[in-house]
């Protein structure tokens, strides 16, 4: 069987994995020249997206992952914070579990090694055609086709402005938030914004003054404040907390303790930071957050990131309810990961899902029996589960982009105003 996976992130490249070390011909098409040459922080694993990670490449891969990534059990309990920088309480203990971080392009790099020659960079592609006798509905990425892709016995194809169009036996969009495959399917958006601007960076814990790395610790934590601002801070040590104790196998960007921030405001508000990036982009942050009452302390480690590190971007989620995602029926096109359940980074668990997505149809693949209608069943049992998966995320993620607005109407700018806060 011949699968062309339409992008190469995260999900794309775990399917691909997958499917090469069982013996599929696979071929997996991202239009980025360079895997290591993307945006990105960290990225979550947990004990779930770990044991898919185990079913789609070789243990080796693992122990380098493992070995480049840092232990959430290493680290202290995440904090909760006031805009004043005064501690409100402390998350669960995290000893117990085996989640991690990673670099997202130390994660993207390793999967990458394991798609090898199948992966396809600086390949955009354009559109994507259903097979059958209905083909010529072929899809640009646009917005009426009310439901193009499905049923269709024949092989779909996949199209790009500046080459022939390639032939699968199932065609898989991994291709992101802005998917032009899943559009195709559901004929129509699939996410939309989740009214929030997310602004991140990295800084290096040695770069704080003393009072800050004390205030912050070795831990994360979040601080949420008035007219819809919040700051995340993400501790991010992959060399003092590796998961695997074994730095011959380390391949982390990360090489020193560091702040991974995100602060979250309110898209109303973030017009002014609109065309900014870089040094100009973080110095513009802390005047934001100053006029919302947060104290000059606690933004310090947004001034004092690097200022290369520091991007906005905007967040989009899909539909917190199972029935409405992937809302087309089962075919030889489907789609996985952020393609699907677009997922705000407030749940720490976007690529994990895109992981287990990418793992579970490559086990009803391999369940299905021989036949263009077997294969289709098994797509419509993979995209129940996808449903559910994507529900889970997209419910605990959306929770905080709810908490964040609801500090944004005009009660909690009087309740500020009053001190009542
Ligand atoms: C640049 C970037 C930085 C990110 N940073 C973080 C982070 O710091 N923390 C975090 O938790 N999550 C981050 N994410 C999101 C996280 O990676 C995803 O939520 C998660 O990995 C889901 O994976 P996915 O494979 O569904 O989508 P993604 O990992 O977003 O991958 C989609 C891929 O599709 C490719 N693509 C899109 N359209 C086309 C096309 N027409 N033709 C060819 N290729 C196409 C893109 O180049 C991209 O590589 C980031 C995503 C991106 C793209």
């Amino acid at each position: 069987m011949r699968v062309v996976v339409v992008g190469g992130g995260i999900g794309g490249l775990a399917l691909g994995a997958g499917l090469r070390r069982r013996g599929y011909e696979v071929a997996v098409f991202d239009r980025d020249t360079d895997v290591a040459h993307t945006g990105g922080y960290h990225i979550t694993l947990d004990e779930r997206a770990q044991s898919a990670l185990r079913e789609l490449v070789e243990p080796h891969l693992v122990r380098r992952l493992l070995a480049s990534a840092s232990a959430l059990r290493h680290r202290d309990r995440d904090a909760f914070w006031d805009r004043r920088g005064r501690l409100l309480g402390f998350g669960p203990e995290l000893g117990g579990g085996a989640g991690v971080d990673v670099d997202r392009i130390t994660l993207r790099t390793l999967l990458a090694e394991a798609v090898g020659d199948d992966l396809h960079l600086g390949r955009t592609v354009s559109g994507v055609e259903r097979g059958g006798a209905d083909r010529g509905g072929v899809d640009q990425g646009g917005l009426d086709r009310g439901g193009a892709g499905r049923g269709g016995d024949g092989a779909p194809r996949v199209l790009f402005a500046d080459a022939a169009p390639v032939t699968a036996d199932l065609v898989v969009g991994a291709d992101g938030t802005h998917s032009l495959v899943a559009r195709h399917l559901a004929g129509g958006p699939v996410n939309s914004p989740a009214g929030i601007v997310g602004v991140s960076g990295r800084t290096a814990r040695g770069d704080l003054s003393a009072g800050e790395r004390r205030r912050l610790g070795l831990r994360s934590g979040l601080a949420t404040g008035p007219r819809g601002s919040a700051l995340y801070v993400g501790f991010l040590d992959p060399v003092g907390n590796a998961a695997l104790d074994a730095p011959e196998l380390r391949m982390s960007r990360t090489t020193g303790p560091t702040y991974i921030w995100g602060a979250m405001v309110a898209e109303a508000a973030a017009a002014c930071l609109r065309g900014l990036r870089g040094a100009e982009l973080r110095d513009a942050l802390p005047g934001l957050f100053r006029e919302r009452g947060w104290a000059g302390h606690t933004l310090e480690v947004i001034a004092r990131a690097d200022p290369d590190s520091v991007a906005a971007y905007r967040f989009h989620a899909a539909s917190t309810r199972a029935g409405d995602l992937a809302p087309w029926p089962a075919g030889r096109i489907t789609a996985l990961g952020d393609a699907v359940h677009a997922t705000p980074p407030t749940a720490g668990m976007g690529a994990g899902a895109a992981i287990r997505d990418a793992a579970a149809l490559l086990r009803h693949l391999g369940d299905a029996g021989e036949g263009g209608t077997a294969l289709v069943e098994a797509v419509g049992r993979f995209e129940a589960g996808m449903r559910r998966r994507g529900s889970e995320v997209l419910t605990l993620g959306m929770r905080t982009v709810r908490l964040i607005l609801a500090a944004d109407s005009p009660v909690d700018a009087a309740a500020e105003v009053g001190g009542l806060r």
